[in-house]
């Protein structure tokens, strides 16, 4: 800064652009500057042309949000990464990276996340996109859907959402490849510590953040994760619609995934406990939950999930409907009736109500989903804790059943 500048001036520049000194930090920085210096106008020049890397701008690229999504691809694997301002913007940003046309069909499970379905109605099928929702648990229904339809795309999670039926992933990768169409996997309800997509092939991954990525329920924000191939249309659509996300998420996120490795097993761990628990309570007209006796896809939990993990979430079929759960909500003590998954506290959710609000009656009924159905997202206390919690809730919601 020159002293000569007049105090106005110097207030302005103070202190910023000081040249960087030896030794870096341990913990890397928030970087909130919307843009940056390069060394010369030459080099400004083939960093905006594409011909070098290097920042200019926050909404191309940002150092903190690409620490992130460097850091969640080096757990998932995929050669490009970038992160988005919540997961909704992630699964939005793969399916047009796929560059779907007029004509086209986008195939996504039956049981996804209630907004994917009516992001995919809503946003693609008034381009000239077909939209055809198929049961992919079920790999004979998947086989004669994929060889009819030839999509264009397919998109499923692992995990169903709220009644944790398991999809087949490298099956169903397998036969959307045979049938010409690229695979997105939702990978938010399982984490790289119980699947990784890339493995069996997947072309892309995308995440919620927001959930077990971030565990803490202070950020929100979304990674996608793709082959080389994608890196051109990705970066070209961020650029455009800039659904970035801000570095101050960013960091939160980042650290949040430190103790991924402690949380999420925790969690897990927590959530068999339950099940089984919970079920032996004979409280609940069901339980769901992978590992339990009854589960439909048991098998598929051994081959398809390190470690043999079912996930965090547990899914409970109260007795009775809207009443009782309303009730069982009001008088949850520990756990917080809040509509995320992924925190460190556990959380309970009525999918009528909230996720698959914009389902008809109908729709739901055909996933399996009642006006009895509360999903717990099991958190880190102590199981003792919330398995009394959650008893407690259910004696009191038996009188409105
Ligand atoms: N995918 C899954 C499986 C989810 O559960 C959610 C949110 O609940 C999303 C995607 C959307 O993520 P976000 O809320 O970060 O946009």
């Amino acid at each position: 800064m020159d002293n000569r500048w007049e105090l106005d001036t110097r207030l302005v520049h103070a202190g910023e652009r000081i040249p960087p000194q030896a030794g870096y930090p341990t913990v890397h920085d928030i970087v909130v500057s919307n843009s940056f210096v390069p060394e010369s106008p030459e080099a400004a020049d083939a960093i905006l042309g594409g011909q070098r890397q290097g920042y200019t701008y926050s909404r191309h690229n940002n150092p903190t949000v690409d620490a992130l999504a460097e850091a969640v691809r080096q757990l998932e694997g995929g050669e490009f990464a970038t992160a988005y301002g919540s997961g909704m913007a992630a699964i939005h940003a793969a399916l047009w990276a796929t560059k779907p046309r007029p004509g086209d069909a986008i195939v996504v499970s039956r049981d996804l996340y209630g907004a994917s379905i009516n992001l995919v109605q809503e946003f693609f099928a008034p381009l000239g996109l077909r939209v055809v929702q198929a049961d992919l648990v079920d790999l004979d229904q998947a086989r004669r859907v994929l060889e009819t339809v030839r999509p264009k795309a397919v998109l499923f999670e692992i995990l169903s959402n709220p009644l944790l039926r398991v999809i087949d992933g490298p099956a169903i990768t397998e036969l959307a490849h045979a049938a010409g169409a690229e695979v997105i996997v939702d990978n938010t309800f399982t984490t790289p510590l119980l699947v990784r997509p890339f493995e069996f092939g997947a072309d892309m991954v995308v995440h919620s953040a927001t959930k077990y990525l971030s565990g803490h329920g202070d950020a929100m924000g979304g990674v996608l994760l793709a082959q080389g191939r994608y890196a051109e249309v990705i970066h070209r659509q961020q650029k455009l619609l800039g659904a970035v996300l801000g570095p101050f998420e960013a960091w939160l996120i980042h650290r949040g995934l430190k103790t991924l490795g402690l949380r999420f097993p925790r969690q897990c761990d927590n959530a068999a406990t339950l099940a089984v628990r919970l079920l032996e309570s004979g409280r609940f007209r069901r339980v769901h939950y992978p590992l339990l006796p009854d589960h439909p896809e048991r098998e598929r939990i051994a081959r398809l999930m390190a470690h043999g993990r079912g996930g965090a979430v547990v899914t409970l079929e109260l007795p009775g409907g809207r009443d009782a759960v309303f009730e069982f909500l009001r008088r949850l003590q520990l756990v917080v009736p809040a509509t995320t998954v992924g925190d460190v506290y556990t959380l309970a959710l009525y999918p009528v109500m909230a996720s698959h609000r914009s389902q008809t009656r109908e729709e739901r009924a055909a996933m399996g989903i009642t006006e009895g159905t509360v999903r717990i997202a099991v958190g880190i206390e102590a199981v003792e804790d919330i398995f009394a919690d959650l008893i407690a809730a259910a004696e009191a919601a038996a009188a409105h059943a």
